[in-house]
């Protein structure tokens, strides 16, 4: 499933030589073994994908054959779950010629209406542990140049004022922050994780966005250094930007 799954989105690119796991590969099929439903999948790869701005509300989706192929789950189960984020109000089915399947225009304000606070809280708190765990392993064994592409995207977010833009930089750190400590798998892991938090919670507002930028940057000097308690103190703090 996780290599499936990898060729849906735009986070998902050929895997780089970079994504090779700090400290040994990771057997990720440990976690594929507890991961999602193909219908939860559906449903968060499309929430992150619309994070991420590869489709925007009212745009039509893929065939629900070509998604299957990307997940690499049956059609039959695409089809029904998007019939079900159909009934949730997520899409909209049209027919005719230019029929198919598109993100519903008011996408957001049906996403609100879905917020879970308590399965927000306790997502956001596994992700936290997630990458407490891959800084805490990975710290001193960062090889050089593999954060080159998260420090661009913190000087990217430090210039950024389009809101949509920033909320879609926060979530690519994080997920190109797991590819690069943890490899292809852990990104995929990451992303299951991601998507499901951008249906269940509001998303953080901009200041907010800013003020974590901060604690990335902190992040990557802190691995660059090889100091494994303050770039653990980072990650955290990132959190409680969040809280404030
Ligand atoms: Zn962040």
């Amino acid at each position: 499933m996780v290599n499936a799954a990898g060729k849906f989105g735009p986070y998902n690119q050929p895997v780089p030589a970079r994504s090779v796991p700090v400290g040994g590969a990771w057997d990720t099929r440990v976690l594929a073994g507890r991961g999602p439903t193909g219908a939860e999948l559906v449903k968060s790869r499309i929430a992150l994908r619309v994070r991420l701005r590869s489709v925007a509300p009212g745009d039509r989706l893929p065939d629900a054959g070509v998604l299957a192929e990307e997940l690499g789950i049956s059609e039959i189960t695409v089809r029904r779950a998007l019939e079900a984020m159909c009934q949730d109000g997520l899409l909209d089915r049209r027919r005719g010629r230019a029929g198919g399947t598109f993100v519903a225009a008011d996408w957001d304000a049906v996403v609100a209406v879905l917020h879970d606070a308590d399965e927000a809280a306790a997502l956001d708190s596994f992700h936290l542990l997630l990458e407490c765990g891959l800084v805490a392993h990975s710290t001193g064994e960062v090889p050089d140049g593999r954060l080159d592409g998260l420090r661009a995207l913190v000087e990217e977010l430090d210039l950024v004022e389009d809101p949509a833009r920033l909320l879609e930089l926060e979530t690519r750190f994080h997920l190109d922050l797991a590819e690069a400590l943890g490899g292809a798998g852990i990104r995929e892991f990451a992303a299951d994780l991601l998507g499901r938090q951008c249906l269940l919670g509001p998303a953080p507002d901009p200041a907010v966005v800013r003020a974590r930028n901060r604690c990335h940057a902190d992040l990557l000097d802190e691995l660059t250094r090889g100091a494994m308690d303050p770039a653990v103190h980072a990650v955290k703090a990132h959190r409680r930007a969040g809280l404030n």
